[in-house]
């Protein structure tokens, strides 16, 4: 096997059972820092490489001497299988990368979703004012744009779509300039901060999101946290009556983020959005390469409220998505 390749799929592994980012660093560590070296001298041990310990060399020895490394092969046998459900998921409109608050570089993400079967995926970092989640400002996401176009050319039956996960600020507008916005294929408008305001606040907030023409998705629409090492956050309150019947309207798509922590919005609104005629995007909100596989989560969530799968834009096809994203 491969010995980078075995060190991401452990990576990958990791990062899919929610380990902390630092057990998963030393991996993903590793297969960057092997990259170009002669692996054969590392594993001797006559070249002594940095970011290869002890039990990552041990990977890369059980990998070079042809077998599946023992510590994946556990990885493996004890993973969680996925919820199940009958969907074709084709795409996922909402992921990072080390760029904002990701933990790996663009490639990997892109290599992991086509690897899971996905044909498009959007790359939607973070927007200027969150500062904490290292949002990119104009200049940064112009500079990932040339990227993104470069990465496509080297792709047949893959692309990734350029993106913002941009914030809602408090009056309903989006933290980034129109003239950027305009240049992105899919734009996931999401509240981040305040999300206690009061209710018919919060409701003028999500419409002024839902109506701004560049919007494509409405991202984790509630804020809840159900689970996870951030804690419990209980929902925003607004009129998810009023938020839901605009969407319809404008065309835009609820997200249903897949995170485990999240699991947003909650079933019974998403029988609402259903109701009121909604699109549906089910993503995954991946920060490392392991969450990209949390949509099959999603995917029975939407399954169980009975959501169509033509009403799930993820399930399209890349022309009609972009058709769509278009509007
Ligand atoms: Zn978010
Ligand atoms: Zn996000």
């Amino acid at each position: 096997m491969d010995a980078v390749e075995a060190l991401n799929e452990i990576g990958y592994w990791l990062e899919r059972s929610l380990a902390s980012s630092y057990k998963t660093k030393a991996f993903r560590g590793a297969a960057a820092a092997l990259t170009g070296t002669p692996i054969d001298k590392v594993a001797s041990g006559e070249l002594k490489v940095k970011g290869v310990g002890e039990t990552t060399l041990e990977v890369i020895r059980e990998a070079l001497a042809g077998s599946v490394p023992s510590y994946l092969a556990d990885l493996r046998d004890n993973a969680q299988p996925d919820p199940e459900h009958s969907l074709r998921l084709r795409g996922d409109l909402h992921t990072h990368s080390e760029w904002s608050d990701g933990t790996t570089p663009i490639e990997l993400m892109a290599s992991t979703a086509q690897w899971l079967g996905r044909s498009y995926v959007a790359l939607t970092d973070h927007s200027p004012r969150l500062r904490i989640a290292n949002g990119l400002t104009a200049e940064r996401l112009r500079a990932q744009l040339k990227v993104v176009a470069t990465l496509n050319k080297g792709f047949d039956d893959f692309r990734i779509l350029s993106g913002i996960e941009v914030d809602i600020l408090d009056d309903g507008s989006l933290d980034q300039s129109p003239a950027m916005l305009d240049k992105l294929d899919i734009v996931v408008a999401s509240a981040h901060s305040k999300l206690k305001m009061p209710r018919r606040e919060m409701t003028d907030r999500l419409l002024g999101a839902v109506r701004d023409p560049h919007t494509t998705v409405l991202g984790h629409v509630t804020g809840r946290l159900v689970q996870g090492s951030r804690g419990k956050r209980a929902q925003s309150e607004f009129d998810a009556a009023a938020v839901f019947a605009e969407c319809a309207l404008q065309g835009v798509a609820v997200e249903i983020d897949s995170r485990p922590e999240r699991q947003d919005p909650p079933d019974n609104l998403l029988k609402m959005a259903l109701d009121a005629g909604c699109l549906f995007s089910i993503d995954s909100d991946a920060h490392a390469p392991g969450h990209l596989g949390f949509v099959a989560l999603g995917a029975a969530r939407a399954e169980a409220a009975g959501i169509p799968a033509d009403r799930i834009v993820t399930t399209w096809k890349l022309d009609k998505l972009l058709d769509w994203a278009s509007r």
